[in-house]
Order: structure tokens, then sequence, then C-alpha cells
């Protein structure tokens, strides 16, 4: 550490001339292991007994058809024909966020972060974070 830089009113130490929070907030989604996030979602949506039948008709799914449900890929359902994500029927149906950013936005959110800190973690807009706050906060994780 050898000088510091004044920012809003806090002075931030500066390393080699870098400050280290705000790029280590602004590489938190790229340090994250996007299939780690993925299989945290995927508990998360189709936890327990669920991890394994459809959503839809609950049948359970054959082997060969579980790689590619868990990876959160589309898949159907021999039982009753019909094609689903592991995330049908919830509030994560067609996000369009990396299962990474979600983690970031969802534990940034519940710490208490500035949803303008957030969006600029997440290389997002104010908007996509304002709504995705409006759905963790106020939804329940599956809609059925
Ligand atoms: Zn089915």
């Amino acid at each position: 550490m050898s000088k510091t830089e004044n920012t809003e009113n806090i002075t931030l130490p500066l390393v080699n001339g870098v400050q280290v929070l705000p790029l280590a907030l602004s590489d938190l989604v790229n340090l994250l292991d996007d299939d780690c996030c993925q299989k945290w979602l995927f508990n998360v949506v189709r936890p327990g007994d669920l991890s394994g039948v459809c959503p839809l008709c609950s049948e359970p799914l054959p082997p060969g058809r579980l790689n590619g449900y868990q990876a959160l890929k589309k898949t159907k359902c021999p039982a009753c024909g019909k094609q689903f994500h592991a995330t049908t029927n919830t509030i994560f149906h067609r996000m369009n966020l990396s299962p990474s950013e979600l983690v970031v936005l969802a534990a940034l959110l519940e710490v208490g972060v500035k949803q303008s800190v957030i969006a600029d973690a997440i290389g997002r807009g104010s908007d996509t974070v304002q709504a995705w706050a409006a759905k963790l906060n106020g939804s329940k994780v599956r809609d059925i």
C-alpha cells in the first residue's frame, strides 16, 4: 500500500496503484465457477426428491436425461412427452443471467449492497437488478 485515493466519503487504499475493493467486486462474477453456480441453482429449484422427476408430471426421469436436466438444458419427459427446463414454473425460468451473475446478484442483495453497485459488479443495467430484487424478495422460488 503506497497511497490512497478519495472515493465519495471513504479513503480507499491503493495497492500498486489499484483500488483493490472495487476491482474484487467487478471481477467477482468471473472468479466464480459457472458450473458450480449452475448446480447450486438446480438444487435451489429442484431440491431433494424433485431433483430426478419431471416438473410437469412428477414421473422419474430416466438416467440418460438427468445430466441435461441438471445442467438446466431443455429436457423432454418420456412419460408426458412435454419439454421443460429445471427452472420451468419458477422465477428463474428464461432468466437472462448466467448462474454466476445470479449468485453474485442474490448474494449482494442479501447483504444490502446498493443496486447500482450490483449492476456494475455483474455488468448489467440497474433495471435488471431492480427486476431481480423484486422477484427474489417478493416471490417464492416455485410459482406452482
Ligand atoms: Zn413429464
